[in-house]
């Protein structure tokens, strides 16, 4: 059974759909898959407010495709519907009309005229109409956002020295310039508060005839439509919760939900942090703010879970060894933790992702965001082993590495050792990197402006990249001898110098953080690495080879220690040289040559996850008496399922 487990689900644009396993849910008692069950139900609940977060105009527009789509489905075999399908497809992938990675628009590959001659075909009571709105004045309004490349043409702008908040066409605020939102959130922060809330996290600032204010995302706000159904089912959870613990953090959120006020969601989130005893877990709410170019306004996402145990022996073998990771690493001393605090690390199973979860996943979170909750209470971090058991499924048998690995030996090293490697290096970088060092005094974390994301990713990586050649993980059973580390050096560089590259269209710049963060890594350590590190010519392709991995290792050290002294001390001027000189900028050559190569092994740069259809059994006086996962849902069939049952936003 294990083995016929179909991983792969379809292809489409620049889209690899997968499905990830529900590995031992069937051990859960009958009160934890309730309880999974309702949680799993709050977290699709959120889906519209995602969507319509990432644009003001994405609900409507995916409306009314779905709307076209049912209407000529199984009757068009058009060219122009196939085009319309596929970017409805895109639509669901991205929760709206912009690429979930480059936040850049999709050009739809069909017409307007046709279009125009579907809509004008359908019956108009289907169509999303607002009250009195004619088919022609729907049309006028969308119209331009589908067709004109100039309309509102990213999700999210962060090219300096432009006003990043009116143009950027994420749905965080109307009618306001970027100076506005900075004085506005400046003027309600508090020198004396060192508790101070997420300002701005669940709200819309507009300003209209009535001056500026904020709409807060809440029970009686905007999505309340929504988040009265996440209420709903949370309440449900909170009955059959597997501890008092639980049931107080639940408790907490919906009392967040009704009043929108953010010292509960901070009062939640510490809650949150010290429930340990349970199995199963969640998140729920307004959470990362990627998607705001400002960075204040969070994305709604859900994520049910329940503990991976052998896994989670792993990551506590690490977490627990937190101090002894600290004062062994090779960072100047005035920049280490003298304590470091409640770490926590769980290797999970995902049970249900929604929101900016879904279908695209992290496969490590590490929560809560706020940094004054972090440093006082510590963090919460896991790592989805269930996601990463599917990616590593179909990687194999795609071809990848027997293109762009140098030779047998490294392709069986990396088979022999990848996994495990993978998985650490996830865990080093989660549940350690980005929780040690510390700043120093005064320094502000926001010193290095829009390099601070790349320089802590690199920092976290790093962290795991000098850590996972250390002998103190094989002593601890976490890698069977001491070259297995090679496969992740070998992996980490051959990505980062060139297969990350097939993400970037010819003549683009890198620009999202972690792919920058492994880039800065990869050339620094390539061109200081005197030979240690080559690429290499045979048969007319560009191939990596490591001769010397342990001076790897000591690069890796020494650009950890800088990276680490830029973060502590806030040198703004270093961060960016080094960004902008080792990051950024693409050999467009070899990046020619990389997609040429990965192209005809016809792979998707980009993954994404259909979720299980969790069905509840009823006995005959409607109680539930299990849960079960059912896989067998295509990807058109969920993602019209959940409009039509979690469709609450108009
Ligand atoms: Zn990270």
């Amino acid at each position: 059974m294990h083995d016929d487990f179909n991983y792969s689900g379809e292809r489409f644009a620049d889209i690899q759909i997968l499905r990830y396993r529900l590995n031992g849910f069937e051990t859960l008692t009958l009160e934890q898959k309730r309880y999974a069950y309702y949680l799993a139900q709050a977290a699709l609940c959120g889906r519209d407010i995602t969507t319509d977060q990432f644009g003001k105009y994405n609900l409507r527009i995916r409306k009314l495709l779905e709307c076209l789509y049912i209407y000529k489905k199984g009757v068009s075999t058009s060219e122009e519907f196939r085009e319309l399908t596929v970017y409805l497809k895109r639509i669901w992938f991205s929760n709206g009309i912009y690429h979930h990675y480059g936040c850049e628009k999709f050009a739809p590959g069909f017409s307007e005229e046709y279009l125009r001659s579907l809509i004008e075909r359908v019956d108009a009571s289907l169509l999303p109409l607002r009250k009195g709105e004619t088919v022609e004045m729907m049309c006028d309004e969308l119209f331009p956002v589908i067709f004109r490349p100039d309309v509102l043409p990213k999700r999210v702008n962060k090219a300096d020295g432009e006003d990043l908040v009116q143009t950027s066409a994420c749905n965080f605020y109307e009618g306001v310039s970027q100076q506005e939102v900075e004085d506005f959130y400046a003027a309600m922060k508090r020198p004396d508060d060192d508790t101070p809330p997420s300002f701005g996290l669940n709200s819309k600032l507009v300003k209209d005839e009535n001056g500026l204010r904020e709409l807060v995302w809440k029970e009686d706000g905007l999505y309340g439509e929504a988040i009265r159904h996440i209420i709903y089912w949370l309440e449900k959870a909170q009955v059959v919760a597997e501890n008092y613990q639980q049931k107080k953090v639940i408790g907490l959120l919906i009392e967040y939900y009704r009043t929108g006020d953010l010292r509960l969601f901070d009062d939640y989130s510490i809650e949150w942090l010290q429930e340990l005893q349970g199995s199963v877990d969640f998140i729920n709410g307004f959470i990362e703010v990627y998607g705001d170019p400002l960075g204040l306004k969070g994305s709604w996402e859900g994520l049910v879970e329940y503990r991976d145990e052998e896994g989670t022996k792993r990551t506590q073998a690490i977490s627990s060894r937190a101090q002894w990771f600290e004062d062994h690493s090779p960072v100047d001393d005035r920049f280490k933790k003298r304590r470091v605090k409640g770490v926590t690390a769980n290797v999970i199973c995902a049970a249900m992702l929604g929101g900016d979860e879904y279908p695209s996943t992290a496969i490590g979170i590490n929560l809560p965001n706020a940094d004054w909750i972090r440093a006082q209470h510590g963090s919460k971090s896991i790592t989805i082993s269930n996601i990463t058991e599917a990616y590593s499924k179909v990687s194999r048998g795609s071809g990848f590495m027997e293109e762009f690995v140098i030779d047998d030996a490294a392709r069986l090293m990396i088979r022999t050792y990848g996994d495990d490697c993978d998985n650490l290096h996830t865990d080093l970088h989660e549940c350690l990197g980005h929780g040690s060092g510390q700043l120093l005094p005064g320094v502000s974390p926001d010193a290095l402006k829009a390099y601070g994301n790349t320089i802590e990713e690199a920092r976290a990586d790093l962290f795991g990249l000098y850590y996972i050649a250390d002998e103190k993980l094989v002593e601890l059973g976490l890698l069977p001898n001491h070259k297995a580390y090679q496969s992740q050096y070998y992996t980490y560089m051959l990505n980062g110098l060139m297969t990350q590259l097939v993400r970037i269209e010819p003549g683009n710049k890198i620009e999202e953080a972690h792919m920058r963060n492994r880039a800065l890594i990869a050339h620094w350590v390539y061109e200081h690495s005197k030979g240690a590190v080559s690429l290499i010519r045979r048969n007319g392709k560009t191939f990596l080879l490591i001769n010397n991995y342990e001076t790897l290792r000591q690069l890796f050290a020494e650009l950890l220690a800088e990276v680490q002294r830029i973060k502590s001390e806030g040198d703004f001027l270093a961060a960016r040289e080094l960004v902008e000189r080792y990051a950024v900028n693409v050999d467009a050559e070899l990046h020619q040559e990389v997609l040429a190569r990965y192209r005809q092994l016809n792979l998707a740069p980009y993954k994404g996850f259909l979720n299980p259809w969790l069905k509840p059994v009823v006995d005959a006086d409607g109680n539930i008496i299990d849960v079960v996962p059912d896989y067998s849902e295509s990807y058109e069939e969920q993602m019209l399922r959940y409009s039509r049952e979690y469709g609450f936003l108009s």
